[in-house]
């Protein structure tokens, strides 16, 4: 199955996307992931993405199309893939077409932007191992201090909330149009994001018939 994961940041595409890449034995390609990988490794995508990554933008099309190429010609790629994170924008599933990467369903998580907001703005990791933490929902037991190793605890700059607000206003405007984009092509499944992980995973497999 070749399926692309839709919703805005912080939706719950990537832990859908983990039940269903186990599920159909097939891999997750998260766009963000190989982006936050390639500037952690100074590398010189990396070093084009980083300053669109800090302040919630965009990276530029081009550079998405080169790297989900590459990637999709892996061959644990061969028996199908779930996109997560991409593409992002008209320009991106245009040319994905057009370059022969076609999917099967394209399912989009649906959630209130203040839920989002409230769940974004309140994550922690902690800068020496990397653990972490949401200040309500699964808060340290010291404020500010790792419970693992008793590092500090930073946010990362894109659940800043200035950015968490500009990557939604980025979402409703350059990516909520692929709904209507892929829904006229009969690929839109739309499911709404639950409290519980497991019961939106159910409707996920209902709408998917897996
Ligand atoms: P994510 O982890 O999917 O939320 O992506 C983190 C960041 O990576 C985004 O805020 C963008 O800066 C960049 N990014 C990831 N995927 C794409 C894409 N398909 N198009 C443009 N930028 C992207």
């Amino acid at each position: 199955m070749k399926l692309v994961m839709l919703g805005a940041p912080g939706a719950g595409k990537g832990t859908q996307a983990a039940v269903l890449s186990e599920k159909l034995n097939i891999p997750t390609i998260s766009t963000g992931n190989i982006l936050r990988a390639a500037v952690k490794d100074e590398t010189a995508v990396g070093a084009v993405a980083k300053s669109y990554l800090d302040a919630g933008k965009l990276v530029p099309d081009d550079l998405i199309l080169d790297i989900l190429t590459e990637r999709l010609a892996q061959p644990d790629c061969a028996h199908g893939y779930i996109l997560d994170g991409a593409p992002r924008t008209l320009v991106q599933a245009q040319t994905m077409e057009q370059v022969g990467i076609h999917v099967d369903h394209v399912l989009s998580i649906e959630i209130a932007d203040e839920v989002i907001e409230e769940r974004m703005e309140g994550r922690r990791f902690c800068i020496a191992c990397g653990a972490t933490y949401h200040v309500k929902f699964a808060p340290p037991v010291k404020d500010g201090v790792c419970d693992k190793c008793g590092g500090t605890l930073d946010q990362r700059e894109d659940d800043k909330p200035a950015t968490v607000r500009r990557r939604l206003e980025i979402y409703h405007a350059a990516t909520e149009p692929l709904k209507e984009f892929y829904a006229q092509r009969g690929l839109l499944r739309t499911v709404e994001n639950q409290s519980a992980i497991e019961e939106t995973t159910k409707m996920v497999m209902e709408a998917l018939s897996i």
